[in-house]
Parts: C-alpha cells; sequence; structure tokens
C-alpha cells in the first residue's frame, strides 16, 4: 500500500487535477491519495473566520462570495459533462452553503472555526472524486473525519487511527482511495485540524497507520535541496536524506515538509519520497531509515525567531535554575528550540512570541532578562556531523563577517545551529553555501 499526497497547489488548477489523477493512476494499487485544499483557499477560510470571531460577518460573507467566484469558474473547467458539471455544483451548494451559516452565527468561536477551516480539504476531495467518476475511474472517498484522531494534547492517535481506517478499506484493499488532508477530530468529537501545512502529517501518520511500504510527498520543488532555492544560486536537491536529517531541516525551516511529518515514518520505518507534480520525472529526496556519507549535507533558515536570555548570579553552581526557567515556558506553553548556557547566563530561542511578556516578566524573578527579536536560525544538518574533524571550524569561518548571537552544537550528532540577526540571512546563506558546498 502507497500512500500519496498532493499540496495546494498541485490541486490548484484543474489542470493540476487532471496530472494529479495521472499520477494517481500510474501508482501500483492500492494507493491512497491525501490532497491538500486548493492552493489560497485555507489562507482565504483563515481570514473570513478572524472576521467572524470580531464579529464582523458581513465582511466575512463578502469574502466568502469571492472565495466562491473561484470555484464557479474551476467546476466547469474541471468537469465537461451535464452530469459531472452538476454534481460539482451541488458540491459547491453543499459546503458554501454551509459556510454561509457558519460565517453568519452569532457567537462564532473556536468550534466554527475549525469548522470552516475544513471545508477547504472536504472541497477539494469532493470535486477530484467527481472528476475521477467524470473519467469512469473507480475511487472510494475515506472521510479523514472519520478516523483522524487526536487527543487532548492534539497529539496524533496512531493505533486508533488504524483500528478506525482499516475496517473503511474493507477486507481487501483494492483501487484509489482519497481523503483529506490536515482535518481531523479531537477527543472531544469536534472538527479539528493538524495545524497549517498539516497535510505532510496526515498523509505519514496514514502512511505509519497504515503500515503503508511508502509515502510519497508531492509538491512543486524537485525534493529537498542543499540550501533554500529562494534565497542562494545553483541549490541542488538531495537524492538521499535520513530521517534525523530531514527532521531537523524540516523543522528549522526547510519550507517543503512539515516538521511533524517525519516522526510516524521514522517510528514504523516508512520512507518518505518528495517529489514534484511538475516535474514527475525527477528523481526527487527519498528519506529513510538509511544513511550515507557524512558531512554538512544541507542548510535552511527559520525566520521569526526570538532570543530570550536571563542572567543570574545565582546561577552559578546552583542546581535547578535551569528547571524553574524552563517551566516558565512551560507554563506559558511555550516550545523552547535552542538553549546555549554559560555559567552566568542561559539563552534560549522561540518562535511564538504570544506570551512574550508573561514570560519576561516570570523569569525577571530568576535574573536580568534580555530579548532579541527578529532572529533567524541557520540550521546545517549531516549525518554524523560531529564526528566529522574540522566541519564546525569551515560553517564558522564561513560567517566570520556576521554577528553570531549563538551556537547550538552537539545536540545531536546530526545538526549545527546558528542564530543571527534576520538582516544578515542571505548574507549566511549564501556564504555558507559557497564555503561549504562548492569550494
Ligand atoms: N490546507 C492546509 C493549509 O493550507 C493544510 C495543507 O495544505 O497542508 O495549511
Ligand atoms: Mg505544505
Amino acid at each position: 500500500m502507497r500512500v500519496i499526497k498532493f499540496g495546494g497547489t498541485s490541486v490548484g488548477s484543474p489542470e493540476r487535477m487532471s496530472t494529479v489523477a495521472e499520477l494517481t493512476l500510474q501508482q501500483p494499487q492500492p494507493v491512497v491519495v491525501v490532497l491538500s485544499a486548493v492552493s489560497g483557499t485555507t489562507n482565504a477560510l483563515v481570514e473570513m473566520a478572524a472576521l467572524a470571531t470580531e464579529g464582523r460577518h458581513k465582511k466575512a460573507l463578502i469574502q466568502l462570495d469571492q472565495l466562491q467566484e473561484k470555484y464557479l469558474a474551476f467546476v466547469p473547467e474541471l468537469l465537461k459533462t451535464e452530469a459531472g458539471k452538476q454534481q460539482g455544483n451541488d458540491i459547491l451548494k453543499d459546503h458554501f452553503g454551509w459556510l454561509e451559516r457558519l460565517l453568519s452565527k452569532e457567537g462564532f468561536g473556536t468550534v466554527e472555526e475549525k469548522e470552516v477551516l475544513a471545508q477547504g480539504e472536504l472541497l477539494s476531495t469532493r470535486l477530484f472524486s467527481a472528476f475521477l467518476k467524470e473519467r469512469d475511474i473507480k475511487s472510494t472517498l475515506l472521510p479523514a473525519l472519520d478516523f483522524m484522531r487526536i487527543d487532548q494534547w492534539g497529539e496524533p492517535e496512531i493505533e486508533t487511527i488504524r483500528e478506525l481506517v482499516l475496517p473503511l478499506l474493507g477486507e481487501n484493499p483494492t483501487g484509489i482511495y482519497i481523503t483529506q488532508g490536515y482535518i481531523c477530530r479531537n477527543h472531544r468529537g469536534e472538527i479539528d485540524n493538524l495545524r497549517r501545512g498539516g497535510s505532510d502529517y496526515t498523509a505519514s501518520l496514514v502512511g505509519a497507520a497504515l503500515r503503508a511500504d511508502e509515502v510519497q510527498i508531492w509538491t512543486d520543488i524537485s525534493g529537498m535541496h542543499n540550501n533554500d532555492p529562494r534565497v542562494v544560486a545553483n541549490t541542488k536537491p538531495l537524492a538521499h536524506m535520513s530521517f534525523d536529517e530531514a527532521a531537523e531541516l524540516a523543522y528549522f525551516g526547510a519550507k517543503i515538509l512539515h516538521p511533524s511529518s517525519i516522526l510516524p515514518a521514522q517510528k514504523y520505518n516508512i520512507p518518505v519520497r518528495l517529489l514534484n507534480t511538475m516535474k514527475p520525472q525527477d528523481e526527487g529526496t527519498l528519506i529513510s531509515g538509511t544513511t550515507e556519507e557524512a558531512g554538512i549535507r544541507a542548510i535552511a533558515a527559520k525566520d521569526g525567531i526570538t532570543a530570550v536570555k536571563i542572567r543570574s548570579g545565582r546561577m552559578l553552581m546552583a542546581y535547578g535554575f535551569l528547571r524553574r526557567v524552563f517551566e516558565v515556558f512551560e507554563q506559558h506553553r511555550t516550545p523552547i528550540d535552542m538553549i546555549t548556557t554559560s555559567e552566568v547566563a542561559v539563552s534560549l530561542t522561540i518562535d511564538d512570541a504570544t506570551n512574550l511578556d508573561a514570560i519576561t516578566k516570570a523569569l525577571e524573578a530568576y535574573g536580568t532578562v534580555d530579548v532579541d527579536r527578529e532572529q533567524t536560525i541557520i540550521c546545517m544538518a549531516g549525518y554524523n556531523l560531529i564526528n566529522q574533524r574540522g566541519k564546525a571550524a569551515q560553517a564558522l569561518e564561513a560567517v566570520q563577517h556576521l554577528p553570531v548571537r549563538m551556537i547550538s552544537y552537539g545536540g545531536s550528532r546530526h545538526n549545527l545551529s546558528l542564530l543571527i540577526p534576520s538582516q544578515y540571512k542571505t548574507d549566511a546563506l549564501q556564504s555558507l553555501h559557497r564555503r561549504l558546498f562548492t569550494e
């Protein structure tokens, strides 16, 4: 069994959807197809939900109309027969009608918001099913809301997902199954989601639940590149990466893959292939449990980072200090990314600064607190990097002209991360690329 996932741009137009159908037909069956919402849809729904939350229902409905216009143009291009068009329009009526009712609701809250956000994937999968049906291609729609489950902490429950999805596939799974990325139900049974970009995560969770042979993530770039192609010229896709390397890079900025999506695949040892819908013949990147050459293999950057430094005379030889510092972040449900310490101070980074004021206030009980905003984490990943003599020196040499705020090395064997002010990101990525990959 294979699980193949297509992102928003891959289903972003009627032609692209028909490419998705072709690519699906080329797969060995049974195959589970996970679809994102048509590109732009989730963003639009997020905006409408925000307006409805503020009580600006009229404005939300105007935006809903604009979105519907796009879909009204999409359907007759996608579906050609009378019956097909009729079905397409019925699908739009269902979902846009429902959205209209939701967005008009007084007391619009988070439950309604999640329902609104779910409509994008529900639409794309139903339209894709109608498209296959029109071409006489048999497929089965698997409603993600019937099997994708998260617990009270928002964590997916793979074994529950397995128990729920297996009966839906039938005794002898055959053919094409279609399901929605991103959406799920929470422990209260309400509609929920795996957070933005979560369709990749759905694919690897379903892959893990079904113990699939392979998970494929189809996007619009030919695999994971050795540096950010938007910032650096002549980047190259990596043919192969280990789960560990891919996880470091996805977490620290590589946009191609949702950071959580490596873990389920790694746990069940399911290879993940990153492929390009526009260039299906390209090799892409295979992420698996095997590793190859050592050294720094790829660089990624994550912006919008805030560094927090706590300096305390009392830290010297005091046990329990770090625990108290970490507890502050835990109480404010804010994950920490990088940490560096000295005898008198500790610096750490967060990317969610929502509760920063409260955190700073609480930390002031333990020492002087300094905050630096607009920082960027530059993450370098490579298998067993830590045992490669001279590699870290090479990297630091490449950025010697830049102000490096933090260095993190040795936390895992596969990663070296630097924190720099964001204004130097382009320079840092280009200098590192030159020194590490071209000289
Ligand atoms: N449609 C969702 C989003 O835009 C999920 C996804 O595309 O992965 O975030
Ligand atoms: Mg994505």
